[in-house]
């Protein structure tokens, strides 16, 4: 085998959160270099998440009064 970058061990991965280069299989948290980092990771995830779940915007209330209400009213 040949290691393309003979300065990085073959299975070193970048942490998504802190940048940091670690070694995949040493990490018990993959692909995050830490647990701490996992948590960050998560924390932003879920942020994100509920920031962008909230689309009841009033405005939607009046598409729904479609004229294919079998009502009639
Ligand atoms: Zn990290």
């Amino acid at each position: 085998m040949a290691p393309a970058n003979p300065n990085e061990s073959p299975s070193a991965t970048t942490c998504p959160i802190c940048k940091m280069t670690f070694v995949a299989a040493a990490s018990p948290a993959f692909p995050f270099c830490s647990e701490k980092c996992h948590l960050l990771d998560l924390g932003k995830w879920l942020d994100g998440k509920y920031s962008t779940s909230r689309p009841l915007d009033p405005s939607d209330d009046d598409e729904l009064e479609s004229p294919s209400n079998p009502d009639g009213r």
